[in-house]
């Protein structure tokens, strides 16, 4: 029997989701970041996973950008030893079998799209809220990585050029209202409340407190702000909202709400909640992974 491997390399762990075909087999979270010299350990791992059965494939994602023709990292900014790396040759040369390399976020939403809530629809656009904001078109199992990589950086399209400072040089970013920092920092100043996590706000604003349901419009009428621009320029048949507060269903209330009520042209997609959490990633890369397999 042969399996298809996909890696998601995070900056804390390492996940692996081993397949048969599409049927998952076996998920493993490797703890710790990889290191410089972490490949053949890795490519230990992962013929480990594998046990006797051969390895037909293996697909690598990269928490940064890189050139998808070539393959070669251009900067990853949480794992810097990737840059200039062709992290796939290298997996493929360890491990013996066919490797891709693929943006983390791209093929997170690429499997949201193909397995997850897009399933069964053409045009998805998925867009993930974390620290940062990224979306990925995905057009007939396709992520589009733009003609130098760089597609998807949505959480900088400025909606306020005199808004607050972004981390990109520039000012009102969407990222500066809906990244989960920003929406930490509005939580503190109505509740004084300090620490804790963007699943508090959703938790509690699903739970009816008002301090977290201002807080979570705020940021859907942002974020419906940017998906009103997007879909007049995609079109897109489904919209998947992923990511630490993404799942809240007052924020995609808000969102939808949003663009139903200042759309006039537009033809407003659903949006829908995102379906296969932290697994994304590696099932992405193993959808990547199916397609550059040897046959067998
Ligand atoms: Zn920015």
């Amino acid at each position: 029997m042969t399996v298809l491997l996909g890696v998601d390399l995070g900056g804390s762990s390492t996940k692996v989701v081993l397949q048969h075909g599409s049927t998952v087999r076996d998920q493993r979270v490797l703890p710790g970041r990889l290191s410089a010299d972490g490949l053949p350990g890795l490519a230990a791992a992962l013929r480990d996973a594998a046990g006797g059965d051969e390895i037909a494939g293996v697909g690598v994602t990269v928490p940064g950008i890189l050139d998808e023709t070539t393959g070669v990292v251009r900067r990853s900014v949480n794992l810097p030893w990737l840059d200039g790396r062709d992290v796939a040759a290298e997996v493929s040369a360890l491990v013996g079998a066919p490797a891709v390399a693929m943006h983390d976020g791209r093929a997170a939403a690429l499997a949201e799209a193909v397995l997850g809530a897009g399933r069964g629809t053409r045009d998805v656009y998925v867009l993930t809220l974390g620290t940062g904001v990224a979306g990925a078109h995905v057009v007939d199992g396709s992520a589009r990585p733009g003609a130098h990589g760089a597609a998807g950086e949505i959480g900088h399209v400025s909606l306020d050029p005199e808004g607050l400072p972004c981390g990109c040089g520039q000012r009102g970013c969407l990222e500066t209202v809906v990244g989960a920092p920003s929406l930490l920092r509005r939580w503190q100043q109505r509740t004084g409340r300090t620490g804790g996590a963007v699943s508090a706000i959703s938790d509690a604003a699903d739970a009816g407190d008002p301090d977290a349901r201002a807080v979570l419009d705020e940021a859907g009428a942002a974020l419906a702000t940017a998906l009103l621009g997007l879909v007049a320029v995609l079109d897109p048949g489904l919209v998947v909202l992923g990511g630490g507060v993404g799942e809240s269903g007052v924020l995609r209330a808000r969102v939808e709400a949003g663009l139903r009520a200042r759309a006039t042209f537009h033809v407003v997609p659903p949006v829908v909640p995102a379906g296969l959490g932290r697994w994304a990633g590696a099932r992405g890369a193993a959808l990547a992974a199916g397609r550059v397999a040897v046959a067998g």
